[in-house]
């Protein structure tokens, strides 16, 4: 606390962490009196840079870069790139501190790292977020590679953005590496990645919902975002039978009580990805559903709720009214969307919950498969990938469980997900000794 007093963000995801794995360490001797949690919360590196680019006008303009190298032990670092104006070192840090959990319960060979920029790629031109991507890879290609450091998206970082940065990265280094994950079809990336996160965080709510011999089917989904996890989030849901109730941006949500269906999907889709609109205009093409200015959908009556945008979105008072409206089940796509006081309360309500290092796992888990497609140069088929993908999210679920369940049969997704990440880590940081 004395030295990341600065840090709120990155405070919170440590002392999530902390709750649990603290008790644990002090019953296990392996753990106890090695300090390793100490040394878990210190970056192995974090880089700040200069990023100087031109716009539109002939200005320059200068943003700060950063890669935040968190943990190596189990693999090469590697988690997203998140271009946001919000972003500062602590956001980072916490990204980057949850990141090492959930690669390790991916079970790939994956350490955890995250970076990105204060840049805002709002009402920018293509031109424009071109040359920031090409600038901000002019100093990041030193400190990363397929071998040390496997960058990928996040918010404000999609396909487009992955290939200015590796268009770049391969013409300084002069060479055509998995080094990016998140890569277009003809040139290096994977079947599934762009839908993995969103699917993983339904297959995980399918797992949770099977251990109460229920299923995703008839059920009314709220889910917060319009961006890749949402978007894939809801794709899944109405796969599966649910009905999707809500969308929503920074701006305030949309309601659909007809549901959104696969056509009013694909709208949403060509809004947000091609003509990179708001998500107020659906209710210029859709005049039945309503746009609510300003505020998150958790007031909307739902049986699931998928939170899919931002870092703290889901306050005590949210959870509280999802709890009044009957809500089973909370798994979340984004990244510490709830705060400690909601998850205290789903808790205490002892319905399903799931925190995002377990249940948004799967798009860090599908670049992990990228980069193994990558090494052997070899592309597996959408079925292929789509299998493993749920194998792996089946797999954290019991992991979760091994760990997390209590002697009244309730399952603490948040104390198992931390405590199955944090061993296998702690066993590989003791293995390689006081580095
Ligand atoms: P996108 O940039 O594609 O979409 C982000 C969505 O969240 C947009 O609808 C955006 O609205 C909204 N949003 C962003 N910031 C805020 C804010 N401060 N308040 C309200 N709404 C906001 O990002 P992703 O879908 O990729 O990421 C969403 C979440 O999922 C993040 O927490 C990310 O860390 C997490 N995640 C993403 C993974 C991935 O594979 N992409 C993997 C694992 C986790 P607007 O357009 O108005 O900004």
């Amino acid at each position: 606390k004395e030295r990341n007093g600065h840090e709120p963000e990155f405070l919170q995801a440590v002392e999530e962490v902390a709750e649990t794995v603290i008790p644990y360490i002090v019953e296990h001797d392996i753990y106890y009196g090695k300090n390793i949690l100490l040394r878990m919360v210190e970056p192995e590196r974090v880089i700040t840079f200069r990023v100087c680019w031109v716009d539109d006008a002939g200005e320059i303009q200068v943003n700060r870069g950063y890669r935040i190298q968190m943990n190596s032990a189990i693999g090469p670092y590697k988690g997203g790139l998140r271009f946001h104006p919000t972003v500062n070192l602590s956001i980072l840090k916490f990204l980057a501190f949850e990141q090492v959990f959930k690669n390790s319960l991916t079970t790939l060979p994956m350490g955890g790292g995250k970076g990105g920029s204060d840049f805002d790629p709002k009402g920018k031109s293509d031109n424009e977020i071109m040359r920031f991507c090409h600038a901000f890879m002019s100093e990041l290609f030193r400190h990363i590679g397929p071998n040390t450091d496997v960058p990928a998206g996040d918010i404000g970082v999609g396909a487009r953005e992955i290939g200015y940065l590796f268009g770049m990265y391969k013409k300084l280094r002069n060479e055509f590496t998995g080094v990016l994950t998140g890569k277009g079809l003809s040139w290096g990336g994977s079947l599934i990645r762009p839908e993995a996160t969103g699917y993983g965080a339904v297959y995980f709510a399918e797992n949770m919902l099977k251990t109460k011999n229920d299923t995703i089917e008839g059920k009314n989904v709220v889910i917060s975002g319009s961006g890749n996890v949402a978007q894939y989030a809801a794709e899944k849901i109405l796969q599966l039978g649910g009905k999707v109730l809500t969308l929503s941006d920074s701006s305030g949500y949309i309601y659909d009580a007809d549901g959104i269906d696969a056509e009013k999907l694909a709208y949403v889709m060509n809004l947000k990805n091609v003509k990179r609109g708001r998500i107020s205009e659906y209710v210029n093409v859709y005049p039945s559903a309503q746009f609510v200015e300003g505020k998150t959908p958790w007031g909307v009556k739902c049986d699931i709720a998928l939170p899919c945008a931002t870092q703290n979105e889901l306050h005590e008072e949210d959870a509280k009214v999802l709890l009044a409206n009957g809500c089973i089940c909370v798994s979340e796509g984004a990244n510490m969307p709830s705060t400690k006081e909601a998850i205290v309360a789903f808790h205490e309500a002892r319905i399903l919950f799931a925190p995002g290092k377990a249940s948004n796992a799967g798009g860090v888990a599908t670049s992990g498969l990228e980069m193994t497609q990558n090494s052997l140069r070899f592309n597996w088929t959408r079925e292929e990938v789509d299998k493993k993908l749920k194998e792996i999210m089946a797999n954290i679920h019991d992991a979760c469980i091994t760990y997390g369940k209590g002697e009244d049969g309730y399952i603490d997704y948040v104390k198992g997900a931390n405590i199955a990440g944090f061993v296998k880590v702690a066993d590989a940081m003791l293995a390689q000794g006081i580095v």
